[in-house]
Formats: C-alpha cells, structure tokens, sequence
C-alpha cells in the first residue's frame, strides 16, 4: 500500500488544484495538476507515458507542474504552472478519440489550464486535442518547432554567462563543446558558429547526427562521450538528456561554465549545484536558460508575431545576469537563486494586485 497523501503534499508545495479524468469510451485516463496561477493561466504539455503506478503518475504530475510555474515565472511570462499526464502505453491507446476526449477535459477547465505537447504526444495529436478546446498551444502552423527559439535562447544565455564571468561576450574569443546535437544542440551549434565561435566540439551517441554535423560543419569536432566532460574548453552546453551534472562528471570539469538546453541536467540540484559553486563554475539553471520554446509558443495565446518573441527570447541575457547577482548576495547556488527569483515575480504580483482598481 501506498503512503503518498496527494492532499499533504499539495499543502506543502502550495498547489491549486489536482484533477484525475477517465473517459469509459476511449479508455482515456489521466491527472491535470495546477500548481499555481497567479500570473496567469496555469500551462504545461501533456506526457503519455506507461507509468507503473497510479502514484507515480501523480508525483510526476505533481513535480511537473511545480517546475512549470518556476520557468513561467522566470521566463517573464504571464502563465502559472500545470502539466497533464496520462496513464498508458504510447504504442496502443492512441487515436483521433482519445485526443478529442482530452480536448474535452481541458476545455472543462474554462481556461485556467493550458496544454501543448510533450513526451509522447505530438502536434497531430494536439490538433485532435483544438477540435475540442481553446486551450492549446504548439499547434502546426502556429509558432513552429520550438527548438530553433530554444537554442537562440540558450545563445543569449551563453553570453550572458560570459559576460558575468569574464566581463565580455564577444562569443568569437572563447571555445565551446555541445553535448548532444539532436535538435536544439543542432541549432546551438550553428548560432556559435555564425558568430564566429574560436573552436566548437561536439559529442553526440547517435550516428546519423554525427555523420550530419561532418558534412554541414566539418570545423566542428567530434570527441567521445566518455571525454566530454573534461574537455578543456570554456563552455560545456549540455543539450542532450537530464541528470548529467553528477558526482561522477562534476569532477573532470575544467571549463568555467556550463550553459545548455538539458531540462534538469543537475542530478540533484541541492547537491550538485553546490559542488559547482564551490568549484567555481558559473552554471546557468536549466529552467531559465531554455525557456525559449515556452516563450515563443506563450506568443501563440495572441496573434503570433515571431519578431516580439524573439525580442523576448533575448531577455533571458538580463534575467540570468539578475539571477548570478541574487546567487552572490544571498552566497547560494544558481539554480537555488533562480528560484528565489521566480518566487519574488510570483510574490510580487500577487502584491499589486492587493490594490482594488475598477475595470
Ligand atoms: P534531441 O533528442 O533532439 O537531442 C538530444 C541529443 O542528445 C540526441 O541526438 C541524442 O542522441 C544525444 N545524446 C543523448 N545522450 C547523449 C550522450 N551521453 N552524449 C552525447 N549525446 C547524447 O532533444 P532536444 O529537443 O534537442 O532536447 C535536448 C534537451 O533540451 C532535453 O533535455 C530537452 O528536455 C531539453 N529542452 C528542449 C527543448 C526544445 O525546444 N526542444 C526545450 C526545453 C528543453
């Protein structure tokens, strides 16, 4: 028996709103958690996944959901944080109903909550998901793949590193390695080298990606992924999975700065993010550097116009500067800094929005 109590832990973590659904025609089942809406509606993809557990959906809703409200709020944007997690296997319970019958959920929720895709689901399947509701985001046609603006994201994030550490961010004096060059370390990797970036590496596992960054960037070059990590360069962007800043990597690091795409690429980010402090390398939290994507599809809730989302895209330079200066007052690590700014958004709005004003 399980001894996870939803109600505690919503209390603890100061949650809105947990909603489960089943629908008995398609067999759809899933969680919507909300976390917090204070400065807006709560938004966060849907993840089909054929989790082992009814408790392990939630947590992992839960934890999502949390983190969602976080990056909106770091990110500067008008959104709260959710997420939507549904129980089953991706490879059978798909269909033009299933989705549809989400849509149906989400739009019973008159907007509080907003989903997009995820892992598992996709833009075909979010478009079944708008016959139904309002409220979706990262349609075809819309904003586009996200990953390009992720990457331009994590451009000016990279700069802004530089900036707060050597006081200049002139990309084409300093040495790069991308880990991982898939779709958003693909993109990275072009950015750094269309400015005129002094020497890039790549790792990567999948030999398509690496036969393609050959023929496109043969200046760019290959090392293993066992050498990674002790590349002797100045930045290390991780763009490849989570979970890899850890005890053992952590040592072998000599460049002075880890800046990259990688959703929770701290193993633990109490742990691990004090180890590079004390190493004294500047790490750019995950959650702040790659919110380009959510960025640019937020710009999707009006009419989409791609030049204001890359101008806002490029705020993330100042936002991370803030976040280095928060760490160095309060002598804590980044990632605990860019939540103490994400919180201090949400706090502060909530405060202005104290004052009555008639509309
Ligand atoms: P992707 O799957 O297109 O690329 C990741 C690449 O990493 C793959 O090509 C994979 O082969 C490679 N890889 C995996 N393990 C590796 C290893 N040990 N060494 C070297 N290469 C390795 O994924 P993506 O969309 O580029 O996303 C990358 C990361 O950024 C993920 O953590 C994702 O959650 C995060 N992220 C992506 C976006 C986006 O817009 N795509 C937005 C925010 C965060």
């Amino acid at each position: 028996m399980s001894d996870f109590k939803v109600f505690d832990y919503m209390a603890k973590h100061q949650y809105e709103q947990v909603v489960y659904f089943y629908d008995r025609t398609t067999g759809l089942k899933g969680i919507t958690c909300i976390h917090n809406t204070t400065l807006g509606p709560a938004l966060g993809g849907t993840r089909l996944w054929n989790y082992a557990s009814e408790e392990e959906a939630v947590i992992d809703c839960l934890r999502l959901a949390r983190g969602m409200s976080y990056k909106a709020a770091a990110a500067g944007l008008n959104l709260g944080g959710g997420k939507t997690v549904l129980i089953g296997d991706p490879d059978k319970v798909k269909s033009e109903g299933y989705f549809r019958a989400l849509g149906r959920y989400v739009q019973s929720l008159n907007g509080r909550y907003i989903t997009a895709e995820d892992v598992n689901t996709g833009t075909k399947d979010m478009d079944f998901v708008s016959m139904e509701t309002d409220y979706v985001v990262g349609l075809e046609g819309k904003s586009g793949n996200p990953s390009p603006k992720t990457a331009l994201g994590a451009f000016h994030g990279i700069r802004s590193a530089l900036m707060h550490k050597h006081g200049d961010d002139t990309i084409s004096k300093y040495t790069y390695a991308i880990q991982g060059t898939g779709q958003t370390g693909y993109y990275l990797t072009k950015l750094l080298l269309e400015h005129g970036a002094k020497k890039v590496y790549f790792s990567e596992i999948n030999q398509k990606y690496i036969d393609r960054m050959k023929k496109e960037h043969p200046q760019v070059e290959f090392v293993a992924p066992k050498d990674y990590w002790k590349l002797d360069v100045d930045v290390l962007s991780p763009c490849a999975l989570g979970g890899m800043l850890n005890d053992e990597t952590i040592p072998q690091i000599k460049a002075s700065i880890i800046a990259g795409t990688a959703n929770n690429v701290l193993l633990d980010e109490d742990i691990h993010g004090n180890m590079l402090k004390d190493k004294g390398i500047l790490y750019a939290p995950d959650f702040v550097i790659n919110a380009g994507g959510l960025i640019n599809v937020y710009h999707e809730l009006k009419e989409y116009n791609e030049g204001r989302a890359i101008r806002d895209i490029e705020k993330i330079y100042d936002r991370l500067l803030e976040i280095y200066k928060i760490a160095e007052r309060e002598d804590i690590n980044t990632n605990q800094a860019a939540k103490v700014f994400a919180k201090n958004r949400i706090q502060c709005m909530k405060n202005i929005h104290d004052n009555y004003i008639k509309r």
